[in-house]
């Protein structure tokens, strides 16, 4: 977890090795901010807005400079936030409703932004349109209801919401909060944990605690879920959560309603947010089928839309992809980076992670880079081989999300 960016990593280390990462990692990210503010500040980046929709950046061997090629067809870049505030679970993720209203004004003077069911048809289509873009949320956190949504009322922005149906069925928070929430709570500074080798955690500070919870979280994503159930029933028995940093945090159905009727649609994300890869048949059926039924009862309305819980290449699985086809989904989002255009694949929609970051600059340079580089050839999805997965994987290293 990166606080400046509300994101998981994909991998956790630990040690010498790790810290040197971590530095570098931060080097990169300060030398991106300084890119980016200076793009923004002097008025570059919108010199190279028109670009967005009729050129591309490609990378070109032997040279570290990328190239700027035409480009002819349609790009659809999809936010993907958290929540929206700062109070309570989840404790990877805090935007200040400031800043997400800032984010809204600005796509909304730049960009055209469409209903994600709008994107999904137009993504067939030969009809060339302006670089385009979609609102999703993850998780279905209830201050989305208290902060987003104002906002997107007043700028008139379509948005989807992606619900986990337990959460909606009995309001707890889900399980990766919980391993969050106990980390914090934890009354003791170091804490020996059973993962794929015993691990030692000094919970010397509140950084230092999320860290744990986030290496503990990514250790859980690899294994069967049958097994990470046990897993997280054993940890809650020797370290629990305090139950008053997990109430009230999820939406329940009459504030879903109401976003409903005034225009808001939702996705489902599962029933408890497993990662889908590790499922077997079963399990997939309770989870994509059942999530779909649960929030169409309770909506009253076809739910059409699935986003994958943490959504990296390893997270998703062809097993799901062809479930989500045959159970009446049009679309499945992935948190991939990268823009979409025709031939990419439905169940494999990239989108850009926004992360807390308060900085407009480093919000409308990373939309424009999304919208501007090159996808590769063969789309994100089930046509990319072993190895090409294994490369996105290690490009997204530290770039996971729940
Ligand atoms: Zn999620």
């Amino acid at each position: 977890m990166q606080h400046k960016d509300a994101n998981l990593p994909q991998t956790a280390a630990s040690g010498a090795g790790a810290d040197a990462s971590s530095s570098s990692r931060r080097f990169r990210e300060r030398f991106k901010q300084v890119v980016a503010s200076s793009l923004y500040h002097s008025g570059l980046l919108r010199l190279a807005q028109p670009l967005e929709g009729t050129h591309e950046l490609t990378s070109v061997e032997g040279s570290r400079l990328p190239r700027l090629r035409r480009f002819a067809g349609s790009k659809f870049g999809i936010l993907c936030y958290h929540r929206v505030g700062t109070e309570g679970v989840p404790l990877f993720s805090r935007l200040e409703p400031r800043v997400f209203e800032a984010q809204m004004r600005y796509i909304k003077k730049h960009y055209r932004v469409v209903p994600l069911g709008q994107m999904c048809r137009e993504l067939h289509e030969e009809r060339p349109v302006a670089p385009t873009l979609a609102v999703t949320f993850d998780d279905g956190y209830r201050d989305l209801y208290r902060y987003a949504f104002p906002v997107l009322q007043k700028y008139g922005i379509p948005a989807t919401i992606y619900l986990i149906g337990r959460c909606m069925e009995t309001g707890e928070a889900p399980w990766y909060d919980r391993i969050f929430a106990a980390l914090k709570a934890a009354p003791v500074t170091t804490l020996d944990v059973e993962m794929e080798t015993p691990r030692s955690f000094v919970l010397s500070s509140p950084a230092a605690r999320a860290k744990a919870a986030c290496e503990i979280v990514c250790y859980l994503r690899t294994i069967p879920d049958a097994r990470r159930r046990k897993w997280c029933a054993a940890f809650e028995s020797r370290v629990a959560p305090l139950e008053s940093d997990l109430s009230d945090r999820m939406l329940d159905w009459e504030r879903v309603r109401t976003m409903h009727r005034d225009g808001v649609s939702f996705g489902a994300h599962t029933m408890t947010h497993p990662a889908v890869s590790r499922l077997d048949a079963a399990a997939l059926e309770n989870e994509l089928g059942l999530s779909k039924r649960v929030l169409e009862n309770g909506l009253d309305a076809p739910v059409e839309d699935f986003a994958y819980p943490f959504g990296k290449p390893d997270d998703c699985s062809p097993a799901a992809e062809e479930f989500l086809g045959r159970s009446g989904y049009r679309s499945a989002a992935t948190t991939s980076e990268g823009h979409n255009a025709a031939g990419t694949n439905p169940c494999r929609l990239r989108r850009l992670q926004i992360g807390d970051s308060t900085a407009m600059s480093s919000f409308a340079f990373t939309v424009s880079r999304m919208l501007l580089e090159a996808m590769p050839i063969s789309p994100a999805g089930i046509s990319s081989s072993p190895s090409q997965q294994a490369l996105q994987v290690r490009a997204e290293s530290g770039r996971g999300a729940l």
